[in-house]
């Protein structure tokens, strides 16, 4: 089996392990353009598929991507335009911060915040490792 074949086959492998997760995944953003906005219309769904707080995930969106924005119902709207890809990235990267164990790599985690700052901690390993502030 050459390479290409074999990431194809790593990539289709994804939403298996995903599912055997649990609760867990991340919802595809779905994004429109409006103007000189974008909507990600599904906003609420990736923030819940995720069990986090939607106002962590947008503090965290904003920084990321540098512009301002606010959440309209289900919805946030961006001041930008922003691909769905562009998005995307900006969740993994959230998810790699701050829903998946460093640990044991398991997305079953909650944020928890004490005086020292905030910890990501894990129910499946109990590890708790502290996270960058948004
Ligand atoms: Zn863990």
């Amino acid at each position: 089996m050459d390479y290409e074949a074999l990431l194809k086959r790593g990539m289709e492998k994804i939403p298996e392990d995903v599912r055997t997760a649990g609760r867990f995944h991340i919802a595809r953003p779905e994004v429109e353009k409006a103007g000189a906005k974008s909507i990600i219309t599904n906003f609420l769904e990736i923030a819940g598929g995720l069990d986090r707080e939607p106002e962590h995930l947008l503090k965290f969106l904003l920084k990321q991507l540098a512009t301002k924005g606010e959440v309209e119902g289900q919805r946030l709207v961006v001041l930008g335009v922003f691909s769905a890809d562009a998005i995307e990235k900006k969740l993994e990267l959230y998810v790699k911060q701050y829903v998946t164990c460093p640990k044991c790599g398991r997305p079953d985690s909650k944020l928890v915040k004490e005086h020292e700052g905030v910890f990501l901690r894990c129910d499946a390993c109990g590890n708790k490792a502290p996270v960058p502030k948004v």
